[in-house]
């Protein structure tokens, strides 16, 4: 034992036992860890191999620095978050312009920096540790028995992939059943004889991601891969069709307006009885039904969208991309025009998850060229382009407006005319987010941001109400906003509080549309104050332009009596039954009574 004890050995292998112990960082913060035995075997394994295969630390050194690089992050998220870096978060970053993540981070930029300082350095000062030690070579005949076993399990693995594994009963955890639905590329069918069951080495490459340090280049080739997937699944959606048409063509709707607000939460809307008037217009709109408890089931933009536009069902969300088109396509099919129109980022590519589906429409635009910074346009710069397309000369048009709505920083979503609660983050130069000393300036910023909002979703009523056209809007916001409340310390969106998921919605119609539709119009006051989710969303918006489509789903359509109430899972901590569950604690976590399902 005596060269560990040299100080340059032994700050390597303390260096590699702390790299190794991060899966257990979670318990400090009294989160609990999923399978830590499992976690703990894996970590050996990997040691293991990567050690037999390169047979001295210098030589594998390298491979560690994504893990060094990746813990300042991967802590940040714990402590914050509550979870580790997963593929959506590295989604989220390849899709944030450096400007939105300084925004972001505010004066902890530079702590993340100087962090990042601080590992490389960590990294570059155990590299020539390595470098000088022969120590820890492995050269005895252990290795050589070592590799051969691992050559026998990687080419049983391998053997495995190819030909199939017979009698296999795969445990729950080691399926992705939303993979497993979307039309994987098939395997030309192999001659080659089954693997028996027992032969196949116990790998997941799952778990294998959730382990350290090893593990965290697995998540990068899995981001890597959701990507390809990605693209996949845009060429593979592009042959599907609804074979949609419209119920009664005498009778269709003019105009189908979709808003899909921002970050906007339930109570914060005078319309849902908020003590401040948020919606003075709004509350004025006799033809308009609010939906008291519509919620979304993530808290993120980009997995919330495609839930409210598609078929996508709420537990596949946290998966990117979806084999199906949007109700675009649908309306498309039935005869209509339809307008995308986004003050969201293009992301420059256009290639987000949310993108993909707004490349159905007939025409696109992304007005917002400054992104979520100081220089982003407000939510009006909407109002030209949607004046164009209700101009345009085609019969029946569905325009879906994508806003900014109250995303933060919320000081920056409304003009001065709208700075009525006071004070506001207006002014306030280069708030930080997750600063509580700017709680009283957040919260009033953030209902000013709203009140602009009732001024916006009243401008396009009010443009829907001239030309007596049979028109109708649905609004509903990707999720909501935690802000400071009472004693919680979080802020923003990403959490699994009541107050993001539970999202203001609403329905309006113009005078001739209810002289068209008078039972749809009956349905959804009816409904108003049902247990919905925004997987009605689709369902409801289909309806309402009077399209059918083999094997439509009325069942979800709050617009239609056949209207069924279904179950409703919001992501905490997997998959919490929202209906069963408690709110814990000022920040209203929603905590499944029973056991959440597991996240796929
Ligand atoms: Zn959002």
């Amino acid at each position: 034992m005596r060269p560990l004890l040299r100080p340059a050995n032994l700050a390597l292998v303390l260096t590699y036992l702390v790299l190794s112990a991060v899966p257990l960082f979670p318990l400090a913060l009294g989160i609990p860890v999923a399978r830590p035995a499992q976690l703990a075997g894996i970590a050996v394994f990997a040691w293991i191999a990567v050690w037999a295969l390169f047979k001295r630390p210098a030589y594998f050194h390298w491979l560690l620095l994504p893990a060094f690089i990746a813990l300042p992050a991967e802590l940040y998220l714990y402590i914050y978050y509550g979870q580790g870096i997963s593929t959506h978060h590295l989604g989220i970053m390849a899709e944030t312009s450096p400007l939105e993540a300084l925004e972001f981070l505010g004066a902890r930029a530079w702590l993340l920096l100087g962090m990042m300082v601080g590992v490389v350095a960590w990294w570059a000062a155990t590299y020539r540790a390595a470098l000088a030690t022969r120590d820890f070579d492995w050269n005895d005949r252990s290795r050589p028995l070592v590799l051969a076993l691992l050559a026998v399990a990687a080419g049983l693995f391998a053997y495995g992939q190819k030909a199939g594994v017979s009698g296999a009963t795969l445990k729950p955890a080691a399926v992705d059943k939303s993979r497993l639905a979307a039309p994987a590329p098939l395997l030309p069918a192999s001659t080659l004889p089954r693997l028996p069951h027992w032969a196949q080495p116990p790998f997941d490459i799952k778990a294998f991601a959730q382990s350290w340090p090893f593990g965290v280049v697995a998540r990068g080739l899995d981001f890597y891969k959701e990507r390809v997937y990605l693209a996949d699944l845009h060429r593979k959606s592009a042959a599907f069709r609804f074979h949609a048409f419209q119920a009664d063509p005498a009778k269709a709707p003019d105009v189908i307006v979709m808003v899909l607000g921002e970050s906007s939460r339930f109570d914060r809307w005078s319309l849902n009885g908020y003590a401040r008037p948020t919606n003075p217009l709004l509350m004025q709109e006799p033809n308009l039904v609010a939906l008291r408890d519509l919620i979304t089931s993530v808290s993120a933009t980009r997995l919330s969208v495609p839930v409210i536009i598609s078929r996508k069902p709420a537990m596949q969300s946290l998966k990117d991309g979806f084999s199906e088109k949007s109700f675009l396509t649908a309306f498309k099919e039935a005869g209509y025009k339809t307008f995308w129109l986004s003050n969201q980022i293009s992301f420059g590519k256009f290639d987000t998850p949310v993108s993909v589906f707004a490349k159905e429409a007939d025409r696109v635009e992304f007005l917002n060229l400054g992104g979520f910074t100081d220089n982003s346009n407000y939510d009006e710069i909407l109002f030209q382009p949607f004046a164009r397309a209700l101009a345009d000369p085609a019969q029946k048009k569905l325009i879906v407006l994508h806003t900014l709505g109250s995303h933060w920083n919320y000081a920056h979503r409304y003009p001065a005319r709208f700075d009525q609660w006071k004070p506001s983050l207006v002014g306030v130069d280069k708030p930080v987010l997750t600063d509580a000393a700017v709680k009283p300036q957040l919260n009033n910023s953030y209902d000013n941001s709203i009140l602009y909002t009732d001024w916006f979703l009243a401008q396009l009523v009010g443009k829907l109400k001239t030309g007596d056209k049979a028109a109708a809007l649905m609004y509903v916001a990707d999720h909501g906003q935690t802000l400071f409340d009472g004693a919680c310390r979080q802020v923003f969106h990403g959490h699994n509080t009541q107050y993001e998921f539970h999202v203001p919605a609403f329905a309006w119609y113009s005078d001739a549309y209810g002289a068209r539709f008078p039972d749809k119009i009956v349905q959804l006051r009816a409904h108003r104050g049902a247990p919905l989710s925004t997987e009605n969303m689709f369902h409801t918006l289909v309806d309402l332009g009077d399209i059918r489509y083999p094997g439509d789903t009325l069942e979800r359509s709050i617009a239609s009596a056949q209207l069924v109430r279904h179950k409703r899972y919001v992501d905490s901590y997997g998959w919490a039954d929202y209906d069963n569950a408690t709110l814990r604690g000022d920040c209203r976590e929603v905590i499944d009574k029973g056991m959440p399902l597991p996240r796929k």
